[in-house]
């Protein structure tokens, strides 16, 4: 990223490597504290005193760092030394769509929220009425927030179906087929929005991004299975993979059992998703009434909520509950190895709706997983259940892509 900035920003002096990076690692470590001080940065970074006050006047300068005042003294008599904080007027603007809402967070460069909308809208409307709600509600919270455009350095846009990034196209959202096809969400908003950076991506690709913004993440192979209204996964290998159709990370629609009788809106049978949905674990729990009559589960065959309560139900040790979960855990250890044999990670995330699966699903998911006799259990991906609001996991990918790409520019580690 760095570098190919480089070669794009004209009129700016190439700044060496070693600078870059120095001042670099300078302004994240003034970042990540509320104040710091010359020589807690230079313990930290083993720079010198004299190149990091260099940096800090350049930080000053462009109105990225500020000075806060005075620490207390290290020794008796010491001079005390000057504090500094990093301070910017810059914000991003998060959108993310999902179940007919539209969320918005204007979130500061240190991904400190600063505002937040949510509004409903219909997938059956028309694609100018979703715009017009969508563009209402950008200026509204710029306003309620009193950012000036100025001052808005970037907008990222999470949205399901398919998307291609690279040019802000959304190919085809399978929930709103009114809208047609090849929608050009990024050019729309670039129009609106000329200074500004855009990023219009999927949202299952946006918030398996959040996980790159932790360090036990960072340059790994990981999948971040994504279980929401449907299920999809975001492959990361460093960076978010896409693949030349954006279809990399499809996993609702890898097949499971061809001989199953319902057929996928995809037009194959047998589909992961279709093989855990929810109208999948009703049928499941009405198979056999005798069982049901019994089951704790049948105070929540109508319930909205139906997952969390049959893992609750399981782990509480409900026969017909724990049945369900077993099948839910196979079907899962199939979909696991199939990512396994195709991409081969070391960390699988669950994220969404089975984060909060019992240990019920748990165990029995490990125990599914042995039977895949041909990656030994030590070197298998390790799985960890990320159990953050989706909601959350948007916004922070949106402030990862955007902050990466506000912070990774040449120009802010370059003499005025
Ligand atoms: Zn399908």
């Amino acid at each position: 990223m760095a570098k190919n900035e480089k070669k794009d920003s004209k009129n700016v002096s190439m700044p060496s490597d070693l600078k870059y990076l120095n001042r670099k690692r300078i302004l994240q470590i003034i970042r990540n504290e509320d104040f710091i001080s010359v020589n807690d940065i230079s313990e930290a970074t083993k720079i010198s005193r004299p190149t990091i006050k260099k940096a800090i006047q350049s930080f000053e300068d462009k109105g990225l760092v500020i000075s806060v005042g005075k620490g207390a003294s290290t020794n008796a008599g010491g001079k005390r030394p000057g504090l500094y904080s990093f301070y910017c007027e810059k914000v991003i603007l998060c959108i993310y769509l999902e179940n007919e809402r539209i969320y918005f967070t204007i979130l500061s460069m240190k991904n400190e929220c600063i505002r937040e909308r949510e509004v409903p809208f219909r997938y059956g409307d028309t694609f100018e009425k979703f715009q017009d709600i969508l563009i209402s509600n950008m200026y509204l919270i710029l306003k309620e927030s009193e950012i000036c455009y100025e001052n808005l350095y970037g907008i990222s846009l999470a949205i399901g179906g398919f998307v291609e990034r690279n040019i802000g196209i959304v190919r085809f959202y399978s929930k709103a087929p009114e809208w047609g096809r090849n929608l050009p969400i990024k050019a729309w908003l670039k129009e609106l929005f000329p200074k500004q950076v855009i990023v219009v991506e999927n949202l299952v690709r946006t918030a398996g991004r959040s996980l790159l913004l932790e360090e036990k993440y960072r340059n790994k192979r990981m999948a971040a299975i994504y279980t929401g209204a449907g299920i999809s996964a975001c492959y990361i290998d460093r960076e978010v993979l896409t693949g030349r159709n954006a279809l990399i990370g499809e996993i609702g629609h890898m097949t499971i059992d061809y001989s199953d009788e319902e057929v996928c809106s995809c037009g194959s049978r047998g589909c992961f998703e279709q093989m855990v949905s929810e109208s999948r674990i009703l049928n499941k729990l009405n198979e056999n009434t005798n069982k049901l009559s019994c089951s704790t589960m049948k105070q929540w065959v109508e319930s909205e909520d139906i997952i969390r309560h049959l893992f609750e139900e399981a782990d509480k040790g409900d026969e017909l509950a724990k049945d369900v979960v077993s099948y839910l855990a196979e079907m899962f250890s199939l979909m696991l190895k199939n990512i396994a044999i195709n991409f081969d990670p070391e960390i699988i995330v669950m994220q969404g709706k089975y984060a909060y699966a019992g240990e019920y699903f748990k165990t029995e998911l490990k125990e599914a997983r042995k039977k895949a006799k041909f990656f030994p259990e030590e070197t298998a991906s390790k799985l960890y259940y990320d159990m953050r609001p989706l909601r959350e996991l948007q916004k922070l990918g949106g402030y990862q892509e955007l902050s990466k790409r506000f912070f990774d520019n040449p120009e802010l580690y370059e003499e005025m």
